[in-house]
């Protein structure tokens, strides 16, 4: 196991050494289920993604925790101006989340914890900071951290304690507290707002406190990595150790991983779909999924990614290339001996693809040896000097590549319904020299948005995607 990683508490590149050896605990900052999902969210998810994937694609057996934020300041808003229910907004706004990270082909997280399901961790883990000094109590029912009793505050955003103050970068709480700098552990009743009736008294949790509970109740009070975007640094991830660490006296996170920006290219998106910041309505105006995958993941996660027309018209390009490919070698006939040099070849691809996303999980880098190879794939079928066999090995591994990537169409499971048995159809009706039944079949699968082509190998498909 050779995985490297930037941590952002030590500012070092690690070896990845997980603390069970052969099993890598993870855990993801979620989303707050109160609105449509930011692609800006989603490159942080995609990018978790991508290194659980590449993690199992090691051997790895990998558990994975993302956390689902279904009570907080904006979700009370949003209900209480829409005169809904909380419990229907979040559950209508997690349908949408999942409908969304299924299209993009996010990995299903092992366990997506919900913030309402696990008070009670929450307000065990503050009962043990009340009891150590960590934390007090204000006249309103409210519990604040005491920053001024964690001397370590401050080392993951490398900010100086002692010269924080309320101001933009610090959360500023309406309820008092007997120091600027803390921040709320619970916060007091207030009507209008849900409650829970706890060990601690009644109320609700902040945010920071829900993602120390749900991560140690499925992962334990240590696990392996934590993921997240670079604005949860501080104060959420600042907080998240403090009281993590304060009540169980234990390291809380060996890896601390953050994904930089997603920028809007502005005025330079004002052309096309460009200006849609919404997975659901860029997939609703008929993006296509694999190519907003593509453009999420593309760029190195610690770089910001610019995201433009001209980056989404640049991923889909890239995902026709593949999926022309991925046709053509599944078509291909040739019988001919076997290319003596194509192992190498495709070993030569898949090691520098590995090599790539060992270093801290440089993707730039293993989407150049894949193009590589696909460049090089392109050149021998041209020349037709690959054999039947050769084109089924080269197939197998780009699709085992695609393990990681998940951008190359599912077979089967990417055909409308419908569109494989008329496939299958035209492929008897030309074995039979129907001609018209052949153009008949071609013209119904392309009201489905499936194109056919006739080459020489026999008939190939794709879909007709809007971009
Ligand atoms: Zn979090």
């Amino acid at each position: 196991m050779t995985t490297r990683l930037h941590d952002t508490l030590s500012g070092e590149v690690r070896q990845l050494e997980p603390l069970e050896p052969g099993h890598v605990r993870i855990y993801s900052c979620g989303p707050t289920v109160y609105g449509p999902t930011h692609i800006g969210n989603f490159r942080s998810f995609l990018f978790a993604d991508l290194l659980v994937r590449y993690l199992r694609y090691r051997g790895l057996r990998v558990t994975w925790v993302m956390n689902i934020t279904d009570i907080d300041d904006r979700i009370i808003a949003n209900a209480n101006a829409a005169g809904e229910q909380i419990g229907d907004l979040t559950e209508r706004w997690l349908e949408r989340f999942k409908a969304d990270f299924a299209a993009l082909r996010m990995t299903p997280p092992d366990v997506l914890p919900r913030a309402t399901e696990h008070i009670d961790e929450m307000a065990a883990i503050i009962g043990r900071l009340l009891e150590r000094g960590h934390a007090y109590r204000t006249d309103d029912g409210s519990i604040f951290f005491r920053i001024s009793s964690w001397p370590a505050y401050g080392r993951l955003a490398r900010l100086d304690p002692s010269q924080l103050q309320v101001g933009a970068r610090v959360e500023a709480d309406d309820y008092g507290k007997d120091d600027v700098r803390d921040f709320a552990l619970w916060k007091g009743p207030k009507p209008g707002e849900p409650s829970w009736e706890t060990p601690i008294g009644p109320g609700r949790p902040g945010w920071h406190i829900e993602c120390s509970a749900m991560s140690m109740k499925h992962l334990g009070e240590s696990f392996d990595i934590h993921t997240g975007g670079v604005d949860l640094i501080f104060p959420h991830h600042e907080d998240e150790i403090a009281q993590s660490e304060a009540s169980t006296g234990k390291t809380f996170v060996r890896t601390w991983l953050h994904c930089d920006h997603l920028r809007l290219g502005g005025a330079k998106m004002a052309r096309r779909v460009g200006n849609i910041a919404r997975v659901s309505e860029l997939l609703e105006a008929g993006i296509s999924p694999r190519a907003l995958r593509y453009a999420l993941i593309a760029v190195n996660y610690r770089q910001a990614l610019e995201y433009t027309d001209a980056s989404l018209a640049a991923a889909a390009a890239a995902i026709e290339r593949l999926d022309t490919l991925e046709a053509t070698l599944d078509a291909y006939a040739e019988d001919r001996p076997d290319a003596p040099d194509l192992e190498g070849v495709l070993a030569d691809a898949r090691a520098r693809f590995e090599a790539a996303l060992d270093d801290d999980l440089n993707i730039s880098a293993a989407l150049a040896a894949l193009f590589d190879l696909v460049r090089e794939l392109n050149r021998r079928i041209a020349e037709r000097s690959l054999s039947t066999a050769d084109a089924g090995r080269a197939l197998g591994s780009l699709r085992d590549l695609d393990r990681v990537l998940a951008i190359l169409p599912d077979e089967a499971a990417d055909l409308p319904p419908g569109a494989a048995d008329l496939l299958s159809a035209r492929g008897g009706a030309r074995a039979n020299r129907d001609w018209a039944t052949s153009d008949r079949l071609r013209d119904e699968l392309a009201t489905l948005g499936v194109v056919v082509e006739d080459t020489p190998d026999g008939q190939r498909w794709k879909r007709s995607d809007p971009i």
